[in-house]
């Protein structure tokens, strides 16, 4: 006996995007999408025009502007020194760059959204739940976790955008104690992934020669760099402060400070008047294009990093992908990039003295030097190569993608039907209620409806079908849908009845085979299935209820084909019930415009009067929103192929569903219901469960 395989089809086609709304971290963005791009995961980036040079994407990922596109032009430089205006507008452009977001995402089949940077977190939580609703999964890297009045953890809203998120990543263990301490509720979903590098053909001597000149820099005299965007926490006067006392020891030190200038310059230039370095600083506060900081940092010796506050540090592990060593301060993650694998020194904060001390230790054993260097560049290239973060990034979305929602964690629910619609002309609407509640909601479907049209051709129109139900299963925010591997049967006595791996002509205990396959692997709590009528006598609904019922008590017994997979029993099975109301609705339309409603359906198949006349108990009546509705009805045009002009009955049928389908009735099958049961909700009495597969 020959296990077939069920088809899980990845309905997620396209890759995850990238959130960067101020376009802060470019060179990080570039980093690891172009390492994604390499391990085959295409990325797109939603961002923001640089405010400086662009970043080249070289055709690895896609870039899109949404927010801010008037800076890209003129605007952008005239804008780039007057940062209080260049804030104001931002602020102003912010929510129509969600907006623009929201558009470019919300028909998009479902992946993961992983915001770099929450700017507004109220209006980005509003977008990130928005997102979710429609089966989206939130990815956040927590860049700055400190605490403090502007910082993250201080804001009521940011909580709230936090809370949304499924996973949190943050660049070093201390970091994600940080953010546990500061937001207990974030236990369990922080992830650490260490910043990624760029590990650079190690410099020689004569390459620190060369950049020397390169930069006109004297040749001969030990070289201090502090390098990145000049900004007040970065303690550039810290670090002149230990000037004097560093040059009492080496007197030819030349400290070179290289990066745009975001705050005032004259305090820094008084500074050094007053403490007599004009010989010994060599100050180029401008932005430093991407070709130029290599000579950079080839021509120091040592690194210095002497930051009054920071998460974690880019310029940290720029310096030890070109083998050097640095100084950092004791602050948020900073001393966990180098005291680990010493390869550098960590000194307090504010404190001149033991800065000048760390650098004098460094700069007087050359050797030392070197090693600290050579060890930072081998934790680049061992450890946190881009390759790797994208690797353990890839690894995260996954799980999330896998995991439910927080909202509704550990509940699944799945429907079993026969053809690309049933979804939708079925019980869409409670599938999409529940999807929107954060239940991880399942399609297993039998067939590919390759019998949905007398007289096409099956393959063609199977293929058409399941891109129909794909479409339908974004709308209706569906995690994932199956094919169980049968052809449409089509109805009786038509050819596709005798095909041979038609639904109807396949043993009922190999369709429940394949049905307990998917149970096992999906593990959904709740089932549900066709009534025993298969909604309106369809051969192949009729197929699926019979299978379903037995694979449904199958699936979970041990001794059961074990090799079918971990035994997994479903607690609740529900058949789907066409409203009766509905249909003798639809049986006195079809009357009153002449048309026969014992053959109704676009090929006069469906005895709509005799379907109309049987009774199911209903145990459970699930009210659905209008924007369920909506969502049911924008799923149900996703099936074009079977909404043609002659569809008159499902035109009639989407047309009631709008004005008096909200609600969907069930039969509950399993466990037997006690007389009078009436249900609100299928999960009435579930325990959810952690998936332990
Ligand atoms: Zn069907």
């Amino acid at each position: 006996m020959t296990t077939r395989p069920v088809h899980a089809v990845p309905r997620v086609a396209t890759g995850p995007v990238m959130l960067d709304p101020g376009n802060f971290t470019p060179y990080y963005i570039d980093g690891l999408c172009g390492a994604f791009h390499r391990l085959g995961v295409d990325i797109r980036v939603i961002s923001a025009p640089p405010l400086f040079e662009p970043v080249d994407p070289g055709g690895q990922y896609q870039v899109e502007h949404c927010f801010f596109p008037l800076l890209g032009g003129r605007v952008g430089g005239l804008l780039r020194h007057r940062t209080r205006l260049r804030q104001m507008v931002k602020a102003l452009g912010y929510p129509s760059g969600l907006w623009r977001t929201w558009r470019a995402l919300r028909h998009r089949p479902p992946s993961v959204l992983h915001v770099q940077w929450a700017l507004v977190p109220l209006l980005d939580g509003l977008l990130a739940r928005a997102l979710k609703a429609r089966g989206w999964r939130i990815v956040h890297t927590v860049h700055d976790p400190l605490p403090g009045p502007t910082r993250p953890f201080s804001s009521r809203h940011h909580r709230w955008f936090l809370s949304c998120a499924d996973a949190l990543i943050v660049h070093t263990p201390a970091l994600a104690q940080q953010v546990v301490s500061a937001y207990p509720d974030a236990a369990g979903r922080v992830k650490v992934i260490p910043h990624g590098g760029v590990p650079q053909p190690l410099p020689s001597e004569t390459d620190r020669v060369r950049a020397r000149q390169r930069l006109g820099l004297e040749e001969g005299r030990p070289v201090l760099l502090l390098f990145g965007m000049l900004k007040p926490y970065k303690g550039l006067d810290d670090l002149l402060a230990a000037m004097p006392a560093i040059l009492s020891r080496f007197p030819r030190c030349l400290l070179v400070v290289a990066g745009e200038a975001l705050m005032s310059l004259s305090p820094i230039m008084e500074l050094i008047e007053r403490l007599g370095l004009r010989d010994s600083v060599v100050l180029r506060p401008t932005f430093v294009p991407q070709e130029e900081v290599a000579s950079y940092f080839t021509a120091a010796d040592l690194v210095v990093v002497p930051y009054r506050e920071i998460a974690a540090s880019g310029v940290v592990v720029a310096a030890q992908g070109y083998g050097r060593a640095v100084v950092v301060t004791r602050v948020g993650g900073l001393p966990e990039f180098v005291e680990p694998d010493s390869c550098g020194l960590v000194v307090p904060p504010r404190d001149p003295k033991a800065l000048a001390a760390a650098v004098c230790r460094a700069l007087g054993d050359p050797e030392e030097l070197t090693r600290m260097g050579y060890r930072a560049w081998t934790r680049i290239a061992q450890d946190h190569d881009w390759m790797d973060v994208a690797r353990q990034t890839r690894a995260l979305y996954d799980a999330v993608k896998r995991e439910p929602g927080p909202v509704s964690a550990g509940r699944t629910l799945m429907f079993v039907g026969a053809h690309p619609d049933d979804e939708s002309f079925g019980p869409g609407g409670t599938l999409a209620k529940y999807a929107a509640d954060g239940v991880r909601v399942v399609y297993a479907c039998a067939t590919r409806g390759e019998a949905g049209d007398v007289g096409a051709d099956g393959q063609a129109l199977g293929q058409r079908r399941w891109a129909e139900l794909e479409c339908a299963a974004a709308a209706l925010g569906l995690a994932t849908v199956i094919h169980l591997g049968y052809r449409d049967s089509g109805m009786p006595g038509s050819p596709d009845n005798r095909h041979p791996n038609a639904l109807v002509a396949a043993p009922l205990d190999r369709v429940a085979r394949d049905i307990v396959v998917a149970i096992r692997q999906v593990r959904p709590q709740v089932v549900i299935t066709f009534d025993p009528i298969g909604g309106y006598h369809h051969p192949d609904h009729v197929v699926v209820h019979r299978a379903t019922v037995r694979a449904f008590e199958q699936a979970g017994l041990p001794e059961h084909c074990p090799d079918l997979g971990t035994p997994f029993r479903s607690t609740k099975l529900y058949y789907w019930v066409p409203s009766r109301t509905m249909l003798r609705l639809g049986v006195r339309a079809l009357r009153l415009v002449g048309r026969d409603p014992s053959r109704a359906g676009r090929n006069r198949d469906v005895d709509l009067a005799s379907v109309a006349a049987v009774d199911f108990p209903v145990h459970a009546r699930i009210r659905l929103s209008g924007r369920v509705v909506a969502r049911r009805q924008a799923a149900s045009t996703c099936h074009r192929s079977q909404l043609g002009p002659t569809g008159t009955t499902r035109r009639a049928a989407w047309i009631l569903s709008r004005y008096v389908g909200g609600t969907d009735l069930f039969t509950l099958a399993q466990p037997r219901p006690r007389i009078g049961l009436s249900e609100v909700d299928l999960f009435e009495g579930v325990t959810p469960v952690k998936d332990v597969s």
